[in-house]
C-alpha cells in the first residue's frame, strides 16, 4: 500500500520524543502518491508537514492542524560514480553502501540520523565535511509552480547549515538526491578532533573505513548516534548552530573554524563554537531549568544537545532553549540560532537590556 494512515502522536516519530498529534498522519512510499497528495492538499489550502526520520524537528505540544506526511520512498541507483537516492532512504545506509563500493568521501558524515530527502535541507555536515560538496542535483516537487524540477547546486544556495530549502520552507518537497563521488578510500582529514583520535595531522589522508569507525566512536561518546539504549540520544543533535561572526568579534579563547571555501564570507567571518559559548555562559552538561528534572535538560554528554530523558514536553524544551540563548546573549552579545526546524512553536523573545 502506497499511503498508510497512522494513529500515533508525533512524539513517536521524532527523535526528541515531543510533540502532539496530527489531524492526519500518513506514510507515503511512492513519488506519484506523494506528489498527488501534496498538490491536492495545497489546492485545498491544508497545512502540511513533511517528515523523514524526525531527527531535526521540534513539534508543538498541540495537534498539528493538517496533514503530516512521512516519506518512505525507496531506491538507490548507481551509475558509475553517480548515485540517485530516493528521499525516503536512510542516510547512513547510503554512506555504508558507498563505502562498500569504494566511494569513501562520505565517511566523515557517518552516523548522522535521518533520511536522504532531509540531507540538503540544512546541508548536513560533520567533521569538516558538508553534503553540498557531493551534490550533483536535487529532484523536487516545486509546490509554488506545482511541477517537478531538477535543482542544480547553485539553485540550492547551500551555506553552513542552510539552503534554499530552509529559506523557503514550504516551497519544495525533495523527491531524490543525486550525488557525484570519487572512487577513493583515501580521504582527507579536515577536523582537529578527528585527526587527534587518528593520531594524524589535519590535512593528511586516511582510510575511509577507519575514518567511519572513528567517527562512529566519537559520536557515540557524545550521544550523537541514535541509540534506543542511550536516553541521552533522545535529541535533535545540536540544538544551536555555531554562530558566524566577524573575525574581530570572536570572544577571547573561543574556538573558531573557517567557513567553507564557497561561502562569500570566508575571508572576513569565522564560525565560533556554540558549545564553548554556552559552557562559558555558565551552563553545564546535565543542566535543567528551575532545578526540576522533567527529563528535558542539556545532554550530559554534549552541551549543544537538549535531551528528553523522560516525559518532557515541547514547552519545556522551548523554555530551556530560550534560557540558554538569553544567557549566551547576556554574556557575549551573540544571538544563537536554533538548528532544528521549530513546527508551530518558537523561542521566547530575547530581552535586550
Ligand atoms: C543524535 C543526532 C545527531 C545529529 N548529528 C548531526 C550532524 O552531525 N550533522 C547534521 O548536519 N545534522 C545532525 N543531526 C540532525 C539531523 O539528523 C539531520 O538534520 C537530518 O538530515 C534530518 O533528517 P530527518 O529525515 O530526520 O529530517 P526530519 O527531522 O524529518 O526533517 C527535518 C526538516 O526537513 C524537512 N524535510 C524532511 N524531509 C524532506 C523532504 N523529503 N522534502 C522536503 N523537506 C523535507 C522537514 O519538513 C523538516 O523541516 C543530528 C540529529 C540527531 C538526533
Amino acid at each position: 500500500m502506497a499511503i498508510e494512515r497512522l494513529r500515533e502522536n508525533l512524539r513517536e516519530h521524532t527523535s526528541l520524543h515531543v510533540g502532539g498529534g496530527a489531524k492526519e498522519l500518513v506514510r507515503v512510499s511512492t513519488d506519484e502518491e506523494l506528489i498527488d497528495l501534496v498538490l491536492d492538499l495545497d489546492r485545498r489550502g491544508e497545512p502540511l508537514l513533511i517528515l523523514g526520520g524526525g531527527s531535526n524537528v521540534v513539534c508543538s505540544d498541540s495537534e498539528f492542524p493538517g496533514t503530516v506526511i512521512i516519506i518512505s520512498t525507496q531506491g538507490v541507483d548507481w551509475v558509475g560514480n553517480r548515485v540517485v537516492v530516493a528521499a525516503g532512504e536512510n542516510w547512513d545506509e547510503l554512506v555504508c553502501s558507498a563505502l562498500d563500493q569504494g566511494f569513501g568521501e562520505l565517511a566523515p558524515l557517518s552516523g548522522i540520523p535521518g533520511s536522504m530527502g532531509a540531507t540538503p535541507i540544512q546541508n548536513i555536515g560533520a567533521y569538516g565535511v558538508e553534503l553540498a560538496e557531493f551534490i550533483d542535483h536535487v529532484d523536487v516537487l516545486d509546490r509554488k509552480l506545482g511541477t517537478r524540477r531538477c535543482l542544480s547546486v547553485t539553485d540550492c544556495e547551500f551555506e553552513y547549515r542552510d539552503s534554499a530549502f530552509k529559506k523557503s520552507p514550504n516551497r519544495y518537497v525533495v523527491l531524490a538526491v543525486k550525488l557525484k563521488l570519487n572512487k577513493t578510500l583515501d580521504i582527507p582529514i579536515k577536523y582537529l578532533q578527528l585527526a587527534n583520535v587518528m593520531n594524524q595531522d589535519v590535512g593528511t589522508t586516511a582510510n575511509a573505513v577507519a575514518v567511519r569507525e572513528q567517527v562512529l566512536q566519537l559520536r557515540a561518546t557524545k550521544s550523537m548516534l541514535l541509540d534506543s539504549m542511550d536516553a541521552e540520544s533522545n535529541s535533535t543533535g545540536s540544538f544551536f548552530i555555531n554562530p558566524i561572526v566577524l573575525e574581530v568579534d570572536i570572544p577571547r579563547n573561543c574556538p573558531s573554524y573557517p567557513l567553507a571555501e564557497r561561502d562569500p564570507r570566508v575571508k572576513t567571518h569565522m564560525k565560533v563554537s556554540a558549545a564553548w559559548l554556552i559552557e562559558n555562559a555558565g551552563i553545564t552538561k546535565g543542566f535543567h531549568v528551575d532545578g526540576k528534572d522533567s527529563g528535558i535538560r542539556v545532554s550530559r554528554n554534549h552541551t549543544l544537545a537538549i535531551t528528553n530523558e523522560g516525559d518532557g514536553s515541547t514547552q519545556e524544551v522551548i523554555k530551556l532553549a530560550s534560557y540558554i540563548r538569553q544567557q549566551v546573549f547576556d554574556a557575549y552579545g551573540i544571538e544563537l540560532s536554533v538548528e532544528p526546524v521549530l513546527v508551530n512553536c518558537e523561542l521566547d523573545q530575547l530581552s535586550v537590556s
